[in-house]
């Protein structure tokens, strides 16, 4: 390694486990590589050969990172003498790429639907028998006509599938159901994830769900508080409040035997230490085993549904500098924009809807030596596509289009895996970034590049 591509390992964090940057190096020319075991993928080679705006998609971080996290809770579980059982559901919402779904599929996780259009496409992996047919479905969202009649369809065909109820229009469909349902809580405790709103719309408060007459098959009770809970006791308290719920619902409903706790698990985007996962899922079954023994009744199941957890770190969003420009404003604290190929606010659109923080670094890197504070510029004309970084700046090696650098630059975004591709826009009939899937040696395209033709069809072109 070059002693400038040393400097840049350090400032991205690069190869850190706890910062799920391990796969991740810097060879000796100063390229950013993946490394899968023995295979090593150049992404300066891809950005060329493929081109920018490009996501690649590293389907063995997913299995790798899911196999540690039941392993983890298999053994905690014994540690602690946990007696309920453990079951991850991925919730589809955070990535609906069936290479990402089959990779957690492939890890014997269960799943967990939004809506309509995912559970159909789960109904077409069980019809194919690509999914094993002891597959657990949880269906949560808003439930449409269509929605209702899926997952009834299903249930008669004997599939796992549990629908959990979150409002008075389909407890009145599913109070008496002779299949297993769930219900949704809202749990009213005030976190500081940006999900968590003040007054909630989702599921029914504790007063309204103990007030209701016994159902004939309720099993789960289920809440999710919102997502990159940063706080350890932001998961906890939640826990406890819904547990009391859970206990008093029992007594009227015994079939009653779930406890699913939603997602939420945080990602460490600006390579931050937060809390290590095994500490707060230690926390999780103690807190649970004890507040069950307290009162005499069996340790209730637990379903988790950490989505962004599992599949966050396992792709990269790949951009080139297509122009540099001055800042002369004396007052901004950057000195130079970088414009991009690609658009925040089209394929990371959580830059823009809430101010998302994201770990960078430059993918060819012979000039990092030479450190600049700067802001970024998308692609589209609209003045939010930009990115300013955490602290007000973004730190990149230095580049200059006009004058003497002839290698173009490209930038590597990390974390991309979760829920940017479905919120994905269109702005100024941008094309969508090409995503190629890298796994066992081999790199398959798995979005090409849409041509204007493939954009304008969305608008009747
Ligand atoms: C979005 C969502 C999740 C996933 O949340 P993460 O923060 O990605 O873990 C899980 N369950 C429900 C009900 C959700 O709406």
């Amino acid at each position: 390694m070059t002693k400038h591509s040393i400097t840049s390992r350090k400032l991205w964090k690069l190869g850190i486990n706890d910062f799920n940057t391990q796969y991740f190096d810097f060879n000796k020319e100063g390229d950013l590589i993946i490394k899968e075991g023995h295979n090593i993928y150049n992404v300066r080679y891809l950005a060329e050969k493929f081109g920018t705006p490009l996501e690649i998609l590293m389907p063995f971080a997913i299995e790798e990172r899911l196999e540690d996290f039941l392993d983890l809770a298999t053994a905690l579980s014994k540690k602690v003498g946990f007696k309920g059982k453990f079951f991850y559901h991925y919730p589809m919402k955070v990535n609906q790429s069936k290479e990402v779904v089959m990779s957690v599929v492939g890890e014997s996780a269960h799943l967990e639907t939004s809506s309509y259009n995912e559970l159909w496409m789960i109904k077409k992996m069980l019809e194919q028998e690509t999914f094993n047919p002891n597959i657990r479905i949880l269906c949560s969202g808003p439930k449409t006509d269509k929605y209702i009649n899926l997952i009834d369809d299903l249930q008669h065909k004997g599939v796992k599938i549990f629908p959990l109820i979150e409002g008075p229009n389909e407890l009145k469909f599913l109070q008496y159901s002779k299949y297993d349902v769930g219900i949704r809580l809202d749990v009213p405790v005030k976190t500081n994830s940006r999900w968590n709103k003040p007054i909630d719309r989702f599921g029914f408060s504790a007063k309204e769900i103990l007030k209701m007459s016994s159902f004939k098959n309720l099993k789960i009770l289920h809440y999710h508080i919102g997502s990159q809970i940063e706080r350890l006791s932001d998961i906890l308290v939640p826990i406890k409040y819904a547990l009391d719920v859970y206990f008093k619902l029992k007594e009227k409903n015994p079939s009653l035997d779930t406890l699913d706790i939603g997602g939420g698990m945080p990602i460490p985007y600006m390579r931050t230490k937060g809390y290590p996962v095994n500490k707060i899922m230690e926390k999780i079954f103690r807190l649970i085993k004890k507040e069950s023994e307290k009162r005499g009744v069996p340790h209730p199941n637990i379903v988790c549904e950490w989505g962004r957890y599992i599949v966050a770190p396992a792709q990269i969003t790949v951009f080139k500098v297509i122009d540099t420009k001055a800042i002369t404003h004396k007052a901004s604290p950057a000195k130079k924009w970088y414009v991009i190929d690609g658009s925040f606010m089209n394929d990371l659109l959580d830059t823009w809807a809430i101010e998302q923080k994201w770990a960078m670094s430059s993918v060819n890197n012979k000039r990092d030596g030479n450190l600049n504070e700067v802001w970024l510029a998308g692609s589209s004309c609209d003045s939010d596509d930009i990115y300013k970084g955490k602290n007000g700046v973004v730190t990149l090696p230095d580049y200059n289009s006009n004058n003497g650098d002839t290698e173009p630059m490209y930038l590597v975004v990390y974390d991309t895996g979760a829920y940017q591709d479905s919120l994905a826009a269109k702005h100024c009939m941008l094309s969508s970034p090409m995503k190629v899937v890298v796994e066992n040696g081999h790199i398959v395209v798995a979005r090409k590049r849409e041509s204007p033709d493939d954009v304008g069809k969305n608008f009747g072109w």
